[in-house]
């Protein structure tokens, strides 16, 4: 049998993207800002309902350049149940990452955690839609407010999520994208910061092109997070499959569902109110010891789930010793079942098959 992976990128018909790059050919732009950059931009806000939005090179730099544009110092409280760029991110810009632990059912930060957290060198909440399961936005905000700190959202897996009848990208100060290659949607690399604050837009349009403002001027300081015209048209190439491939994971983790009911794994609990994604399909295994007999077990047939995230990020050897224990209980427990666009319904029903004769 083939291999199957956690998931796999979604291509379009070569002919799509063969369009945009006689386009690309034609004008001779191939970065800096072109105009396919810029299409896909307007294209994205108006897909996703959020009034600013920049594309970058990639998720990771969109972290940064928020951290950098709210101009953060000190703390900031942050989820230790997520990818390592989340707390990089903090580090590399100099901050000081202080974990405040998930919670059980949703996987999301935990409210009443980071209100402990809180010290006077707090400057920021930096909490992630852990599967694109939106966090407590409500809770976060009141205490952002009453203790006058920062939000930022990595968004990284929110893609198209709405909560509470808006998008998933309009809460907080800032939110992040990720459109990596292995995300639902994707431009190869590449990312986009969202923001509502005008003030917010205007320095980060500055930041993310080293701080240009003409040839000759500069607006303050800024990095490289500029993202090309081939990158763009891939993204163009997608964005109107998007709906497909949601529909497409919808159907395979409805079956899985059905086909997992009867086994002792447990699922993250979505938020109410939400439209999710289906961006990933987790499962929390009794035990890490049932988990790793599992996992080789699928890896024997050539079937490769994915430890995400693990390990907690608490672990990391350049943060300070933290205690975090759902986070730590949870990281050893839980794996990424394979999920994507074209994974067929023998395929699902092979691995559940598999997964329900261990358990
Ligand atoms: C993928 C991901 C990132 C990093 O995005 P890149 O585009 O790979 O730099 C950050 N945070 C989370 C939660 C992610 O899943």
């Amino acid at each position: 049998m083939q291999q199957i992976n956690v998931t796999k990128t979604y291509l379009p018909p070569l002919e799509e993207y063969d369009k945009y790059l006689k386009k690309i050919w034609d004008n001779g732009q191939v970065t800096n800002q072109g105009p396919l950059v810029t299409e896909l931009e307007e294209k994205l806000k108006t897909f996703l309902g959020v009034k600013h939005l920049f594309l970058v090179n990639n998720g990771t730099i969109a972290l940064q350049i928020a951290i950098k544009a709210l101009d953060l110092k000190g703390e900031i409280i942050t989820t230790p149940f997520s990818y390592v760029a989340t707390t990089s991110s903090i580090v590399w810009e100099n901050c000081i990452p202080v974990f405040a632990d998930i919670e059980n059912n949703t996987l999301s930060i935990n409210p009443d955690e980071v209100r402990k957290k809180i010290t006077d060198k707090t400057s920021a909440i930096l909490a992630t839609h852990v599967y694109g399961n939106p966090c407590n936005v409500d809770a976060l905000q009141i205490i952002a407010k009453e203790n006058n700190l920062k939000i930022i959202y990595d968004a990284a897996h929110g893609f198209g999520v709405n909560h509470k009848g808006q998008s998933l990208l309009k809460f907080g100060d800032i939110s992040t994208l990720s459109f990596h290659a292995t995300k639902l949607f994707h431009t190869i690399e590449g990312g986009a910061i969202v923001t509502n604050n005008d003030e917010l837009a205007h320095k980060i349009s500055y930041m993310r092109n080293f701080g240009h403002n003409g040839p000759e001027a500069f607006h303050g300081v800024g990095i490289n997070g500029k993202i090309s015209e081939f990158n763009a048209a891939m993204g163009l190439c997608v964005l109107p499959k998007v709906a497909e491939l949601i529909k497409a994971r919808k159907n395979i983790s409805e079956l899985y569902n059905e086909l997992l009911k009867n086994t002792s794994l447990i699922k993250p609990e979505i938020a109410d109110n939400t439209k999710y994604n289906y961006s990933y399909y987790p499962v929390v295994f009794p035990s890490e010891e049932k988990l790793l007999i599992v996992r080789d077990k699928l890896n024997n047939m050539n079937i490769f789930p994915r430890r995400y995230f693990y390990p907690s990020l608490n672990m990391l050897n350049y943060v300070g010793k933290q205690s975090v224990p759902v986070s730590e209980d949870i990281s050893r427990r839980v794996l990424c079942l394979p999920l994507y666009f074209d994974l067929s319904i023998q395929e699902t029903e092979k691995i559940s098959a598999i997964i329900s004769q261990m358990l």
